[in-house]
């Protein structure tokens, strides 16, 4: 009890001394806020693609690859731009809870605006190699699945699909395509979770698409019975 005033009082303390700012503007943020002003909050770009999922460009990238249900990505990431600086916090400065609070923000978009989330059954990350986990501490990708599974009351595991090492012969492969490659060698464990189920796959970006294309592949492998995808943010525009 006594511990914890203190902490308490530490943390008010150094609140005062280092206000809290936000990781868009750097301006100090209200009590109510967390990691976001109002104003970068409102100006956050939005992409909408939720409300059109089966009617926009992102389709493409799995086009003819793997069959894809419904995908959309909450944001455009562009360089420079202010959610770039907060995949930044979330992946190199240990800042997960703001990939988890974001992730809520969109779940609570998601359970007003669109209807096939209610057909989803399971919700999975994609996977860090535990190498990288191991060096990071944690695997910004299933926050954001926490965050969406807390806001659509919706299950995740993190104990099915693994990212396991790079065996696979590169040697006719051109540079890219290798480290797509070595970036996407997947694996299930556990597959009755799977099997049957609509899956909803998720990730902090989406760029080429390669890396949740193998990971589909693999869950379709396994018996699951449609993949979608929702990603926290998306390269273009
Ligand atoms: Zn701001």
């Amino acid at each position: 009890m006594m511990f914890r005033f203190i902490q308490l009082l530490i943390s008010s303390f150094s609140d005062q001394l280092f206000p809290s700012l936000c990781l868009g503007c750097s301006q100090s943020l209200e009590t109510n806020e967390s990691f976001l002003c109002v104003s970068c909050r409102i100006a956050l770009p939005e992409t909408g693609q939720h409300r059109e999922p089966y009617d926009h460009d992102l389709l493409n990238k799995f086009a003819g690859k793997v069959p894809v249900k419904f995908i959309a990505s909450y944001l455009y990431f562009k360089k420079g731009g202010i959610v770039q600086k907060l995949i930044h916090h979330i992946k190199y400065k240990r800042r997960k809870e703001v990939a988890k609070e974001l992730a809520i923000w969109y779940g609570n978009q998601l359970t007003m605006e669109c209807k096939h989330i209610g057909n989803i059954d399971l919700i999975i990350a994609v996977p860090l190699h535990k190498d990288r986990f191991k060096q990071r501490g944690y695997n910004q990708s299933e926050w954001i699945a926490d965050g969406l599974a807390e806001a659509l009351h919706i299950p995740t595991h993190n104990n099915i699909l693994f990212r396991t090492s790079f065996q696979e012969s590169q040697t006719h492969k051109n540079r890219l395509e290798r480290w797509e490659n070595v970036m996407s060698v997947f694996s299930v464990e556990n597959s009755d979770l799977v099997r049957g189920k609509n899956v909803m796959l998720v990730d902090d970006v989406l760029t080429t698409g390669a890396t949740l294309e193998s990971c589909a592949r693999e869950l379709i492998k396994f018996g699951c019975k449609s993949i979608s995808v929702l990603t926290l943010a998306v390269t273009g525009r």
